[in-house]
């Protein structure tokens, strides 16, 4: 019988073991599955926390029902009719500039009446479509801040497109690279040359499409609708975590994979133990990948050190809900850096969830730090707490103390896709020859966001079925 082991039990890990243990059930496979986590609980970065009758999320909040990724694995493992919905008040986007909160425009109309972008700012965005933009420099891996200041405009960039990154990276514009981070717009502009053009020729084939009964019509916004579970995201590892059972062994802190005699790989605890295996699938942040593999094969090692990592501090304060004259009716908002905050925007968290908080209060989850800001999370309790309040004060009038606070620090939250990342990715594929039944999959490689975590998964738990 074949033997496998996981290293590392956050949702990478995790989908990795239960898809790869239900493909070799069902294929009638025998395989001794184990997954090694460091920390006491499986999780990784998903955390759901209930104090006082609120429920804070350490970190990622929900994942987009756009993308088919969780939303099959849910319902795989039978916790789809689970699934909570944010309603439709997270579709309702801030940005903050100029002292004041703009929605953000989600057609042309909207956009035109929008006084977030200045009217030169808007001339700008309107080059767009035509030949006076220059099309994308061949062969060069362009960061997103290049990408936005040729094709949009400065203004554009700054108001637009970095709050969008620090957003969903947390990262700096002027180092993340576009094709790794945003790949489907590289895609779009060298297939249509330009974002507009393929933004119209595309909806137009939506409809056709339609029309002929191909795709059904989907109330879904382009981004989709941000869900979760009314216990919070953690009901999903949770439910991952109970399925597998004692394939997981907690507390099992991994210091090396090393080839072996008796199998391919060895790979051994902190504690001392050892589990010999044939196929190794690291899930684990690059970093720490790294320092498992170092025996192994430092050119790979070398190469997985460059990915580097942004920190985030995240901060949730509780009112009274009286206490806040703000209607609280969205998303929440995202700053630009040029505004000068300390925090890189809030979100409104009892307004899309409503259990999220006890009757007659309300939950705001702010975020500092980043790529742009590393040094904010060394920030002691009370510094991280003055700022915040300072800024919630000048963006949405908040005077009052909040009732409730938490803070969570994330010392290396999520991998920067900077420039040269898809050089690195290319680089470890071929380390990765070297050394069959070796997989790497986790957030660190082809995407962040949970939908992407379990894309690889997938990919991970296929390439491990063709083992065994
Ligand atoms: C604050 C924050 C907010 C976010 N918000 C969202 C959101 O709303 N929506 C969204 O889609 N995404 C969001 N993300 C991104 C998403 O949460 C992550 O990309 C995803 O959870 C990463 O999962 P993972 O399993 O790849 O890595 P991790 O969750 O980091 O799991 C890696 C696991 O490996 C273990 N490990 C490490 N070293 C070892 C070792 N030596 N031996 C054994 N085990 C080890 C760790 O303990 C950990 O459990 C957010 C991220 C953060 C930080």
């Amino acid at each position: 019988m074949k033997k496998a082991v996981i290293i590392g039990g956050g949702i990478s890990g995790l989908a990795t073991a239960w898809l790869l243990r239900d493909k070799a059930c069902k294929a009638g496979v025998e395989l001794e599955l184990t997954l090694l986590e460091k920390e006491p609980r499986a999780g990784g970065k998903i955390l759901s926390i209930k104090e006082e009758g609120f429920l804070c999320e350490w970190g990622p909040n929900g994942f987009l029902d756009s993308k088919p990724q969780t939303l099959d694995l849910c319902g795989e493992i039978g916790v789809k009719d689970s699934l909570h919905r944010s309603n439709d008040n997270a579709r309702r986007r801030f940005i903050y500039s100029g002292g004041e909160l703009h929605r953000l425009p989600e057609n042309g109309p909207s956009f035109l009446k929008s006084r977030l972008i200045s009217w030169p700012g808007k001339l700008r965005l309107a080059l767009e479509p035509t030949p006076f933009i220059s099309p994308a420099p061949h062969g060069v891996d362009e960061t997103l801040a290049d990408f936005g200041r040729r094709r949009l405009g400065k203004e554009a960039l700054d108001k637009l497109i970095a709050p969008m990154v620090s957003g969903i990276f947390a990262g700096d514009p002027e180092t993340m690279s576009l094709v790794s981070c945003f790949p489907r717009i590289a895609e779009l502009e060298r297939e249509y040359g330009g974002l507009v053009r393929a933004m119209i020729l595309l909806a137009k084939q939506k409809k056709k499409d339609i029309a002929d009964g191909k795709v059904v019509s989907s109330a879904a916004g382009p981004g989709g609708v941000l869900t979760s579970f009314r216990d919070g995201i953690q009901f999903l590892t949770d439910a991952l975590s109970a399925s597998l059972g004692t394939v997981i062994t907690p507390d099992s802190h991994v210091v090396a994979v090393e080839k072996s005699h008796g199998a391919p790989y060895r790979v051994r605890c902190e504690d001392g133990r050892d589990v010999e295996a044939d196929i190794v699938i690291v899930a684990s942040p690059a970093f720490a990948a790294a320092g498992m593999l170092d025996n192994l094969d430092p050119a790979m090692t070398s190469v997985l050190r460059q990915i580097p990592y942004a920190s985030m501090t995240v901060v949730c304060f509780g009112y009274e809900r009286e206490r806040v004259s703000h209607p609280l009716d969205g998303f929440g908002y995202l700053i630009p850096k040029k505004e000068g905050r300390s925090i890189l925007g809030t979100l409104w968290d009892s307004s899309m969830f409503e259990n999220r908080a006890p009757e007659g209060k309300v939950l705001l989850r702010s975020m500092m730090g980043g790529a742009c800001f590393p040094e904010y999370v060394r920030l002691s309790d009370d510094e991280v707490r003055t700022r915040v309040m300072h800024d919630l004060k000048d963006v949405m009038g908040i005077t009052a103390e909040p009732s409730f606070v938490r803070i969570f620090r994330h010392e290396q939250a999520i991998p920067q896709y900077v420039v040269g990342h898809s050089t690195r990715l290319s680089a470890l594929d071929e380390r990765l020859q070297a050394h069959p039944g070796l997989i790497l999959t986790g957030n660190s490689y082809r995407g962040i966001g949970l939908n992407d975590c379990v894309a690889a998964a997938q990919r991970a738990s296929d390439e491990a079925r063709g083992l065994i």
